[in-house]
């Protein structure tokens, strides 16, 4: 029994599928315009833990997410570099394919394209009209009239009174908190690219897309539509008053909102400036695998702070975590389970199956590290399996083979160190750290580790 927060209905709801043991998903991707930043980065991770949570509880999971290869803003960047779109999105597309892995993140089945659903897009704006939802005006833009739709504001608990007759959004960049008729398809302008349409040349506006690639691959109603929580409105509220006008039917049975992310304490924001791109984290030293484990440490609804403080400490505890695990793999002792083991994994099941409490399963990790009355190689198997949620790929963690060099080295420093040769032996301990291992002095003995950044 999984349990899951529904921003639709405000409650912790239980999950019940459209069709047994399979699950449906729809997240909203990203505009391919420049590198995704660290906000983006804790999206796709706590969506990518949604999905494994299911795929943990045996679920076959379909997971569809769109790739917004036409917008204001990739026009605008094409233009500043002068490239077309196409060659823009060409740019961007892969390298978004690429964080994903970076990232550990569990591919999407489908990442449809705007640009290549033009046709399904008219098609849905020919319904809307048709039904009395969408209209025309002079420059061949259609818009969709919010006061039609009397469920709008559902999701988003924004009230259609309060919406000015006659206002209308043009643009796919959106002023917050501001009701008005938004934009399904845009009418051609000088020098921007467009499709022929019953209404002429044009382009379809930011919100038409995802109701309609929802449709075409997991069907009228969906499972789970889930996005980060700046997505809520007008974006998800938009996509709720397409689909649900066009087709006639729920659009989506359940909604997850994921919580924004800070950079030091202040909004993530155009004016600050302090927007962190993906590759930095690399750039700076860490892991992408260490970003992860810090995103892990924090509920995916809440609103968290991200410092290079905290990622500090994160690769700390996930280096700690490998070493752990390098341990327990060399572990020889054949112990049989114990009723324990089941606990632990019982206990594991409960919260991540609680609106995915992954910060409370992974405290359960190092207490089950911790724990004495449970062998070793239990241990290792278990957190083999728990990793299947983490994505932290424990698996690949190899027994370190020390060059011979290296042994030299340390060789070499116990006997300064048995001289009371300080300075020298810490030379040698810097030398070694050069060459990416690390000594730690336990009971008299040196510890040969792997640095692992
Ligand atoms: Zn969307």
């Amino acid at each position: 029994m999984i349990k899951l927060y529904d921003t639709l209905t405000r409650k912790k709801q239980i999950f019940k599928p459209l069709k047994k043991g399979k699950i449906g998903i729809y997240t909203c991707g990203p505009t391919v315009y420049g590198p995704s930043h660290l906000g983006h980065a804790r999206s796709y991770v706590n969506f990518d833990i949604l999905k494994r949570i299911f795929l943990y509880n045996d679920y076959k999971v379909k997971h569809i997410l769109n790739i917004t290869d036409i917008h204001d803003s990739m026009i605008k960047k094409a233009n500043e570099l002068g490239i077309t779109i196409k060659q823009l999105a060409g740019k961007y597309t892969p390298l978004f394919l690429k964080e994903v892995e970076e990232l550990n993140i569990i591919h999407a089945d489908k990442y449809p394209r705007v640009t290549e659903n033009i046709p399904e897009i008219i098609e849905m704006i020919k319904i809307l009209i048709k039904k009395g939802y969408g209209y025309v005006e002079e420059d061949g833009s259609v818009y969709y009239d919010v006061s039609k739709f009397k469920k709008y504001g559902k999701l988003s608990g924004i009230k259609l009174e309060e919406a000015k007759t006659g206002t209308r959004v043009n643009t796919d960049e959106y002023k917050k908190e501001s009701v008005a008729d938004f934009v399904l398809w845009k009418g051609w302008k000088e020098g921007e690219p467009f499709w022929n349409s019953p209404w002429g040349k044009g382009r379809p506006g930011w919100h038409i897309e995802c109701s309609v690639m929802a449709k075409k691959y997991l069907g009228e109603t969906i499972d789970l539509h889930a996005g980060a929580m700046d997505l809520k409105f007008p974006h998800h509220e938009n996509e709720i008053a397409q689909s649900e006008a066009a087709n006639g039917v729920k659009f989506a049975n359940y909604w997850l909102h994921g919580g924004l992310l800070d950079i030091e304490n202040k909004k993530m924001s155009k004016s600050l400036g302090n927007y962190i791109e993906i590759h930095e984290i690399k750039e700076k030293g860490y892991s992408f695998t260490a970003l992860r484990y810090l995103f892990l440490t924090s509920h995916y609804s809440s609103k968290t702070n991200f410092s290079w403080k905290s990622l500090e400490s994160a690769q700390n505890s996930l280096n700690n975590l490998y070493d752990k695990i390098r341990e327990l793999k060399t572990e020889k002792n054949k112990k049989t389970k114990n009723k324990k083991t089941d606990k632990y994994k019982e206990m594991f099941l409960k919260y991540i199956n609680d609106d995915l409490n992954v910060p409370r399963a992974l405290a359960l990790t190092w207490d089950l590290i911790k724990d004495k009355d449970v062998s070793n190689k239990d241990k290792y198997k278990l957190l083999l399996n728990f990793d299947q949620v983490f994505g932290l790929n424990l698996k690949e963690i190899k027994e370190i083979k020390i060059p011979q060099e290296i042994k030299e080295l340390v060789k070499q420093r116990e006997q300064l160190r048995k001289e009371n040769n300080w300075k020298g032996a810490d030379l040698i301990r810097k030398e070694i750290e050069k060459l990416g291992f690390q000594i730690e002095d336990v009971e008299g003995k040196s510890l040969i580790k792997k640095l692992n950044r």
